[in-house]
């Protein structure tokens, strides 16, 4: 169903869009990702361009990556700033985005994203982490905490070991629903995430994603009974992991050693 009318385009909500219009909130998410003249410059899901037109003032250009038809042409013929655009209308989620790299300059990318592709999106986009110098997204609040989550926290799970292995994950602004029209039902935050090379190399991610995903499946379970079809509990012991505690108490360093055993050894 469609909501209500904003600078005259009616909010489509298959497509999650909720238009930033708090110009407070909007100084504090393009300080944040302080674009320089010379930056590559991406944008997902530029709307009605909130974020688009105060980074493209500063910006010497700026691709933007719109999947709603209407909101690509608007753009397109912007008034004020399409001399700088380049409009890509497709879905992000299968968007190359290497090809925006030129010479040997990665990208900053920024986006207020849908909440629904949210999670999706941003692994997506690590699949060209090194093609990307660092990422600006508004996300459901709720995403961000666990995101940057350390061991120890309830909030720490699959979702905080797999971004922080593959980058530094930094909350930088919280937004509540007032400042987006229409208002999602949910608080909302941006966070920062640097591409980094992982600080403990995993011989095989899918290993460690799938080691990951069967400790945190049930959070109360102790790690060696999660375990058990992966690693034995005088593995865990010999690899320096206490086999009765939970896994939100296991580093990204122990998880990464646990799951290169496993490649190695089998589970
Ligand atoms: N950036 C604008 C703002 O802050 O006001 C709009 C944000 S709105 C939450 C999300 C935007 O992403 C909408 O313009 C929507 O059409 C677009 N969008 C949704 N799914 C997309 C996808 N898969 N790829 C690219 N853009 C998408």
């Amino acid at each position: 169903m469609n909501q209500r009318n904003h600078l005259g385009h009616t909010a489509r909500k298959r497509f999650g869009q909720n238009f930033l219009t708090d110009t407070h909130v909007i100084d504090g998410i393009v300080r944040a990702i302080s674009p320089q003249s010379e930056d590559i410059l991406v944008e997902i899901g530029p709307g009605l361009g909130a974020l688009t037109e105060p980074v493209a003032e500063v910006a010497d250009h700026l691709h933007v990556v719109e999947l709603d038809r209407d909101l690509a042409k608007r753009l397109r013929h912007h008034p004020f700033i399409s001399n700088k655009l380049t409009v890509h209308e497709g879905d992000a989620l299968k968007f190359d985005f290497r090809q925006l790299c030129s010479e040997g300059k990665k990208l900053k990318v920024f986006g207020n994203l849908p909440y629904n592709v949210s999670t999706p999106l941003i692994f997506h986009l690590l699949s060209f982490q090194d093609s990307i110098e660092n990422m600006h997204f508004m996300l459901q609040k709720e995403v961000v905490v666990r995101m940057a989550a350390g061991p120890g926290s309830k909030a720490y799970g699959r979702l905080s070991v797999m971004t922080q292995y593959y980058c530094k994950a930094v909350p930088v602004l919280e937004v509540p629903p007032s400042a987006f029209k229409p208002a999602p039902k949910v608080d909302s935050a941006v966070i920062r995430l640097i591409p980094t090379a992982p600080q403990w190399p995993a011989e095989d991610v899918s290993v460690l994603e799938r080691v990951v995903g069967e400790a945190f499946n049930q959070r109360r379970k102790t790690l060696r009974n999660s375990l058990k079809r992966q690693v034995t509990a005088a593995t865990l012991e010999s690899l320096g992991i206490d086999p009765s505690v939970r896994p939100e108490q296991v580093s990204i360093e122990q998880f990464v050693a646990i799951s290169n055993y496993v490649a190695n050894h089998g589970p």
